[in-house]
């Protein structure tokens, strides 16, 4: 199985150190970034340790909620019917809520608002959290999540397709590989560890072994 071309190239790392005159732009899943913008007003968990080593002068963040943006919250969540975000920007599949209701207009419109707010603000590299039907960059549902034979599938949900497309690196929320290297970039440090990102673990290439 390959490396999605998605995730940041080893010379992305190759950078200069950040600093706060000339800080890294990381476009952030607002609900990865303590915003209470998930489908029931959570914050989709906790997560204060990312945030932790983020927060600080050598990076500015923009953070952005998709599904906020178009639908508010709360909300009903919404998944790609027929295809991933690349296929629900080009016309090919759906993005549905829960009970149905076609939201794809909303979502593609809210995909491009983002991409366009990361093109605006000149948006390094996006971490965004994986498998929702808006922000996932590596796993999606293949159609409902609510579903009793629920099926995931490789590719992006709607937004983070919108970003992958105009040239912004996404990392994820278990892409612990690369957020390794970031760390090590913002703090001039090398760190040796056999952390991976998500496509290279168990899960990963057992799940989509049997289902390509
Ligand atoms: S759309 Fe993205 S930012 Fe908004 S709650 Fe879902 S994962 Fe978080």
């Amino acid at each position: 199985m390959h490396r999605p071309h998605h995730l940041t190239d080893p010379a992305f790392f190759q950078r200069p150190r950040p600093t706060a005159d000339r800080p890294l732009v990381v476009m952030m899943s607002a609900c990865l970034g303590g915003i209470h913008c998930g489908v029931d007003g959570s914050t989709n968990g906790d997560h204060t340790p990312l945030r932790a080593w983020l927060v600080r002068p050598e990076v500015r963040l923009v953070k952005f909620c998709p599904e906020d943006y178009a639908f508010g919250t709360p909300r009903m969540t919404p998944d790609s019917h027929g295809g991933n975000g690349f296929d629900v920007l080009d016309g090919k599949a759906r993005s549905l809520a829960e009970d149905g209701t076609d939201w794809t207009e909303g979502m593609v419109k809210a995909a491009y608002e983002m991409r366009d707010r990361a093109l605006r603000e000149q948006v390094d590299v996006a971490i965004l959290m994986d498998v929702s039907g808006a922000c996932g960059s590596t796993v999606t549902y293949r159609g409902s999540r609510f579903a009793p034979d629920k099926v995931y599938q490789q590719g992006p949900g709607v937004a983070a397709a919108a970003l992958i497309r105009a040239g912004i690196p996404v990392i994820s929320q278990r892409d612990d590989r690369s957020l390794r290297l970031l760390r090590d970039l913002l703090e001039g440090t090398h760190t040796l560890t056999d952390e991976r990102d998500h496509w290279e673990k168990e899960w990963y290439q057992e799940y989509f072994a049997q289902r390509p």
